[in-house]
């Protein structure tokens, strides 16, 4: 399962209960991405986080795709937005508590981690293929992930 899967969202039954309708925890689930994200029930959510739900609106559901939300884009810009809170020197306690902060989202930080652990094998193998291929992109890669280490 993608670390995406494992990312929910903050206060849900009393989102649910103030949008009056139902969608599941998980939020890059499709049906979160229509009903909270998407949907038309914004003005119905309490100030704080209406703003939090908005962040999240901003940062990864921007792009212009005609399957948005469903393109895929808003899973990938999230992955890169825990890669740069690790790259800035965060663990995944300190990861889970900013992106709380910033769009109201938690997930368990023993996910976070296994996900650290795997992006950093994924460059490590990477790394590897590259340094048959050239030498450019291995420096690339190796930079790529010493930020997360
Ligand atoms: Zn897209």
């Amino acid at each position: 399962m993608a670390i995406t899967d494992k990312i929910y969202v903050k206060n849900h039954r009393q989102l649910a209960s103030q949008l009056d309708a139902s969608f599941p925890k998980s939020a890059f689930s499709g049906a979160t991405l229509d009903v909270l994200f998407t949907g038309d029930g914004l003005a119905k959510l309490d100030e704080a986080s209406r703003e939090r739900v908005l962040e999240f609106v901003e940062d990864f559901l921007d792009c212009d795709c005609q399957a948005r939300p469903h393109c895929g884009h808003p899973q990938r810009k999230f992955v890169a937005y825990l890669l740069e809170l690790r790259a800035q020197g965060l663990g995944p306690d300190a990861i889970v508590d900013v992106m709380g902060d910033d769009y109201m989202l938690y997930a368990y930080p023993g996910d976070v981690l296994s996900f650290l652990d795997d992006s950093v094998r994924t460059l490590e193998a990477a790394e590897r293929l590259a340094d048959v291929d050239g030498r450019e992109t291995a420096d690339e890669i190796r930079r790529k992930r010493r930020e997360l280490t």
